[in-house]
């Protein structure tokens, strides 16, 4: 169905730390960045978990659209960019067929994701970014939805991604 083999590590068909509000979480398999301190390292291995299949990716849809509480869906990981063709395909199919609001955790950076043709192509799917590897010399218990206090939420609502050299403005979400 997908370009690449993307598996499933876990779903919380309702969670709260997943992003604003309550939010129907996918964990992606597979990520590339090894950041020390990582709290879920098997994550990283993309054979992880269990293959996204069509049937699968049906009963989800019909889980989201049958719940009328949800205030959107999370994709993390893992770094969900880490097939960024099997990726978009994902994005497309649950924006399409569930309207939701998406949010979407990765170890790259709004820049470096912009800066690669593939990757920021899958932000037009996406309303809220949470970018940046996790630093352990950054760690703090303080922050809402984030691990470290570099990375950021980012809304991507006024990102105008079809002017690649245009400078990034970015819209810190309020919390
Ligand atoms: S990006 Fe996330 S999943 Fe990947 S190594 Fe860093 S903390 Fe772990």
């Amino acid at each position: 169905m997908f370009k690449d083999n993307l598996r499933i590590i876990k779903i919380f068909p309702e969670t709260i730390v997943d992003g604003a509000g309550l939010r129907y979480s996918i964990y992606l398999a597979g990520c590339a960045h090894r950041c020390p301190g990582c709290h879920n390292p098997e994550s990283w291995n993309p054979n992880h978990g269990m293959p996204l299949t069509r049937e699968w990716l049906n009963k989800i849809i019909q889980n989201i659209r049958s719940n009328p509480m949800l205030d959107g869906v999370t994709f993390s990981g893992g770094d969900p960019f880490f097939y960024p063709q099997s990726l978009i395909e994902l994005l497309k199919i649950i924006k399409i067929e569930t309207k939701q609001n998406i949010w979407c955790y990765t170890g790259w950076t709004l820049e470096e994701l912009l800066a690669a043709p593939e990757r920021r192509a899958c932000l037009q799917y996406i309303d809220t970014l949470v970018d940046g590897r996790f630093l352990l010399d950054k760690l703090s218990h303080n922050l809402k939805f984030c691990g470290s206090s570099n990375q950021r939420i980012i809304h991507l609502g006024q990102l105008d991604l079809t002017q690649p050299g245009q400078p990034v403005t970015l819209n810190r979400l309020s919390l």
